[in-house]
């Protein structure tokens, strides 16, 4: 019995797993209702964010909010009120018998009766030189964040799907010119979505183009492509270089035990619910859509107050304090 009490006490209400956005939110969330959270932050934490400069499209922030400062906002506000943060990655997670799910990292097992997963998704990126150097600072990889600060300037976008339609096409509000950037003579993107970008005025496709570097001093000014039919390398003078290749979700250390789509992202039902009773997720390890700091957010918040009324033998979220 008193083996029992104290293997009981060892056990967490809720563990959240990733310091972006949206763990930060779950754990806000988590830590006022009582739960005593744990967060794993991971060992390079915070997220996206902390590689963005300026981030103007945060509610609340109307001059805009450093991604670091946001990011570190959110960490004090989540401790304020009782989380738990350790630095360490989750390597694997499984569930005893018993319902208890066991989450392995270097420094050891912590088990919880509930689980929140919110380690997000990387941008894909093409490794070229140059690309690194410039990240944040002409190299881009969410057009929706950053599209303001290329007004009358050409840029480049690359990726010949949904995304880089889309990015292309918001981009031409701000930008004189886009040239949309892709390795085949045909588009992977919806119909309706490429003929939108093809139609527009400031949008040019360089089909059959690959970018070999990115171009610059401080900040890009240009980037070397190459034409795989034609055999022809040459510059293209842009200012910004936006990535639109796709994303990365990272559930490779989830595949055996959540049900997850041919790309990696974790299915859902009911929002934010697994196929393992308990393990809510939440952010860009299940959205491939919005992937914005207020959306992953705004699930965060939900995976919380859905594993607390599971925690509480209520599956349904009736009343929102
Ligand atoms: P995606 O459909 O996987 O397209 C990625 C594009 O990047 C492809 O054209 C691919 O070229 C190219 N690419 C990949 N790796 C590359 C590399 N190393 N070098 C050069 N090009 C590379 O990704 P996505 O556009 O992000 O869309 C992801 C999902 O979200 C899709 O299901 C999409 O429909 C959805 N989405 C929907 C909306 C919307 O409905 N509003 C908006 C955005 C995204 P290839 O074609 O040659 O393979």
């Amino acid at each position: 019995m008193e083996d029992q009490k104290k293997e009981g006490n060892n056990i967490n209400d809720v563990v959240i797993v990733g310091s972006g956005p949206a763990g930060l939110t779950a754990a806000i969330y988590a830590s006022r209702a009582r739960l005593s959270p744990i967060l794993l932050m991971g060992e390079t934490w915070g997220g996206q964010l902390m590689n963005t400069t300026e981030v103007e499209n945060f509610p609340g922030f109307p001059d805009g909010i450093k991604g670091p400062d946001l990011m570190l906002g959110m960490i004090k506000q989540a401790e304020k009120f009782g989380t738990i943060l350790k630095y360490a990655n989750a390597e694997k997670i499984s569930v005893q018998e018993n319902g208890i799910k066991v989450v392995s990292t270097k420094e050891g097992d912590i088990q919880a009766r509930s689980v929140i997963l919110a380690t997000g998704s990387i941008p894909r990126k093409l490794g070229i030189p140059g690309e690194d150097k410039f990240y944040g600072k002409g190299v881009s990889t969410c057009a929706t964040c950053d599209a303001a600060f290329y007004k009358e300037k050409v840029v480049a976008v690359i990726g010949g799907g949904d995304s880089a339609m889309e990015e292309a096409t918001f981009l031409t509000r701000f930008a004189s010119k886009v040239y949309i950037i892709h390795r085949r003579e045909e588009f992977r993107a919806s119909k309706i979505m490429a003929e939108r970008a093809l139609k527009n005025e400031k949008i040019e496709v360089l089909w059959n183009t690959e970018v070999r570097e990115v171009l610059g001093e401080e900040t890009v000014t240009g980037l070397k492509i190459f034409n795989n039919k034609e055999n022809k390398e040459s510059n293209l003078d842009v200012s910004g270089m936006f990535l639109a290749i796709g994303h990365i979700p990272s559930t490779q250390f989830l595949t055996d035990l959540l049900d997850l789509d041919e790309n990696g992202y974790v299915k859902t039902m009911n929002d934010v619910e697994t196929n393992v009773p308990g393990i809510f997720v939440a952010g860009e390890i299940q959205d491939h859509v919005y992937k914005q700091a207020i959306t992953t957010a705004a699930d965060g918040c939900k995976a919380a107050l859905k594993a607390q009324r599971w925690l509480e033998g209520s599956e349904e979220i009736k009343n929102v304090w």
